[in-house]
């Protein structure tokens, strides 16, 4: 019976996109049909899709021939040009050659096309004798008797305005100035990161960015930006804070933001792609020679590897922006998502659909996509939105292959999934199985909800501002979720076991682009504090991650306060929610500088960033505290060699200031409210020391 249901809702949803493709391409004078001619044509079009569903579903995916050269796509010279894709169940496969990258201002543009020739392993393959640098293509494939809809060739590595076309391209003119000799800054050990979270139109599209090229790769390449009060901006903001890598949100080619529009004010986060191997047209100068977007992404790594700042790309390949029409689809359907026992598009991620990294082929999409990424443009490292979607098999492949291409790679993910998913729950990558994923690492939601409270209870406290019985959750955080003999796993906020195996593998952080930001989410739940306090409960929360083991995670802004005005999901709204306003610096000036320099510290001394779960467990000791909401902690014994011997370090949540019983021993102090000296000068005489309401305290010997 539900097949049959199936089966109509099926069709009935095709008729519209097949109807659509027709006047599309077909250039169908749709208006001027009588009403019967109209009826006739629903009765073959359903009988036409039946055979084609039926066709699709008697399909075994396991049956279709693989393909394991590296050449799919475009392979360029200037006498020759191959194009390659993989469709084994087409029975047709036509390439059409444009002279511009989209239809609608192009109406003229009659296109060269080839049928293409397909080998034993489902690969079309067409030459195009001569130069066609320039020229722009699209696929059209016939599957089970139907015309799909024109598609973008996934494997393209440049696109036109808005993705629509692939761009045949000489990659070598791309690249900028000297980037043979572009090189990463050193990078060691994991535990080294100290990663920022950046959206590139965020970062300059405010007036008082000083920024020339808004919302621009560009913008973020500019050298001596100012902002209202002469601070720095921009490239020199982040390099004066003193971060290791800057994760970029999404800058492959993503669909919402229509680049057609020359400034324009519609925003996205990104989390709907189009084309992955491609930037994003709106971040570029010209969206519509592919070129520019390329060479102005690598001028933006250039700029920052010089800088001494790595680049982190955040990458979504568990969905993409379109499932039935995606171009994926449109080439092989249904082989690259899963689908739910009754052959819908299953939708782990939350977007409508979710792809298939357990097929053969999708999991070589995203190697040789993440492979592409690095060797071409430099790229230190990924993010992986609900990494969750993705299986285990996959991940650790992908992990294996990078770190052979680059050793100091960093990897990490979102362990988690929007939905559920075919996928059995022990293959997915999620957060509790890192220890079986090598050398990637997860967000810790127990740190983020540990110090401000759940994020989807708008008015629910965390440690910072005044929740009892977070402290195992905070000591959780401390160790970066690894096994210690002093943390009580049964108090932790969500995780009731220790789910990193190394502490590389945890991501500490109380805000990131999603939810409300830390400044917005104290403005609701802690209504009663003054604005000072609230302040106080802000540094305490990114001093307890920046004193943690693990690797630490600033959202961008947050070094002074960034707020979203309440705004809980921006990823649509307008730029006065989502830019960074700069001016705030100034008005955030002695947090910033105290945080800024709270980097700084970190850097310094290796104890803060011990890389192994072994040495944790041999150098830092909980202590017990005279209050509740209270967390204390020694790294003892020069650990990680760092230069001081012992390490105090006391996080007081409470509202009063609490005097703690200084061991014996010859400490002098380093933080203490907003001041930090570095050279640890004074000595403490004292047997107490006041911590102070929702603030931390260093000592050292
Ligand atoms: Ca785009």
């Amino acid at each position: 019976m539900f097949f049959t249901n199936f089966l109509l809702e099926f069709i009935l949803n095709n008729i519209d996109i097949k109807s659509k493709s027709n006047l599309k391409f077909n250039n169908f004078a749709y208006q001027s049909e009588n009403y019967n001619f109209l009826k006739m044509k629903f009765f073959f079009s359903v009988l036409s899709q039946f055979s084609f569903i039926s066709m699709i579903l008697s399909q075994n995916f396991n049956t279709y021939p693989l393909y394991n050269g590296k050449d799919l796509g475009v392979t360029f010279t200037k006498t020759k040009t191959t194009i390659k894709v993989w469709s084994p169940i087409a029975e047709a496969m036509t390439l059409r050659v444009y002279k511009f990258g989209n239809s609608i201002e192009n109406t003229k543009d009659i296109p060269e096309e080839k049928q293409m020739k397909k080998n034993n392993q489902g690969v079309w393959s067409a030459d195009l004798m001569g130069n066609y640098e320039g020229k722009f293509y699209t696929l059209q494939a016939t599957i089970g008797g139907k015309l799909m809809n024109e598609a973008t060739d996934p494997y393209t590595k440049a696109v036109g305005v808005n993705g629509l076309r692939g761009q045949i391209i000489d990659l070598a003119k791309t690249n900028p100035k000297n980037w043979e000799t572009d090189k990463s800054p050193l990078f060691l050990q994991k535990t080294d990161a100290i990663l920022y979270e950046l959206h590139v139109r965020d970062a300059s599209i405010a007036a008082n960015s000083g920024i020339k090229n808004k919302g621009k790769f560009l913008g973020l390449t500019e050298k001596g930006t100012k902002n209202h009060f002469k601070q720095s901006t921009g490239l020199d903001h982040l390099k004066e804070f003193g971060v290791t890598h800057v994760h970029l949100l999404p800058l492959y080619d993503y669909f919402t933001t229509d680049e057609t529009i020359k400034d324009n004010t519609q925003y996205n986060w990104g989390y709907d792609p189009l084309n992955y191997n491609c930037p994003e047209g709106s971040y570029s100068t010209n969206p519509y020679d592919g070129n520019v977007r390329i060479q102005e992404f690598k001028k933006l790594v250039q700029t920052f590897h010089q800088n001494g700042l790595r680049v982190v790309m955040d990458v979504v390949y568990n969905h993409t922006m379109f499932g039935e029409t995606s171009n994926f689809n449109q080439l092989v359907p249904n082989y690259y998502y899963r689908q739910t026992a009754d052959g819908k598009f299953s939708n782990a991620s939350g977007c409508g659909n979710e792809t298939a990294s357990d097929r053969a082929m999708f999991q070589k999409f995203m190697l040789e996509s993440l492979e592409y990424w690095v060797k071409e443009y430099h790229v230190d490292g990924f993010r992986f939105d609900l990494m969750g979607v993705h299986d285990i098999e996959t991940m650790n492949l992908i992990s294996k292959r990078l770190h052979q291409l680059r050793p100091d790679i960093l990897l990490y993910g979102e362990g988690w999934t929007s939905g559920d998913s075919p996928l059995p729950e022990e293959r997915r990558s999620l957060k509790k199985y890192i220890s079986k994923i090598d050398k990637i690492a997860a967000f810790s939601d127990d740190m983020r909800d540990g110090l401000k409270g759940s994020v989807f209870e708008k008015e629910d406290k965390g440690f910072v501002s005044g929740k009892p019985g977070m402290e195992e959750s905070i000591k959780f955080g401390v160790v970066a979720s690894t096994q210690h003999p002093q943390v009580n796993y049964e108090k932790v906020i969500y995780a009731k076991a220790p789910w990193a195996a190394e502490p590389f593998q945890c991501i500490n952080y109380a805000e990131c682009h999603d939810n409300h930001t830390l400044f917005d989410r104290l403005e609701n739940s802690n209504k009663t504090n003054t604005a000072q306090e609230k302040t106080k409960m802000h540094i305490l929360a990114q001093t307890i991650f920046l004193t943690s083991q693990g690797i630490p995670f600033i959202h961008a802004g947050m070094e002074f306060s960034r707020t979203k005005k309440g705004e809980e999901n921006s990823f649509k709204s307008p730029d006065d929610i989502n830019e960074i306003d700069w001016d705030r610096k100034k008005q955030y000036e002695a947090e910033y500088n105290f945080l800024k320099s709270l980097v700084q510290l970190r850097k310094a001394h290796p104890a803060f960033r011990i890389p192994s779960t072994k040495l944790i467990q041999k150098h830092l000791q909980f202590l017990d505290c005279p209050e509740k909401n209270m967390v204390a902690f020694r790294i003892n014994g020069n650990a990680n060699k760092d230069k001081w011997k012992n390490i105090l370090v006391v996080y007081n949540a409470n509202p009063t200031a609490i005097n703690f019983d200084i061991p014996t021993g010859n400490w002098k102090l380093v933080l203490d409210g907003l001041k930090i000296d570095h050279d640890a000068k004074t000595l403490v005489t004292a047997k107490r020391l006041e911590v102070q309401p929702y603030s931390a305290l260093i000592i050292v010997e």
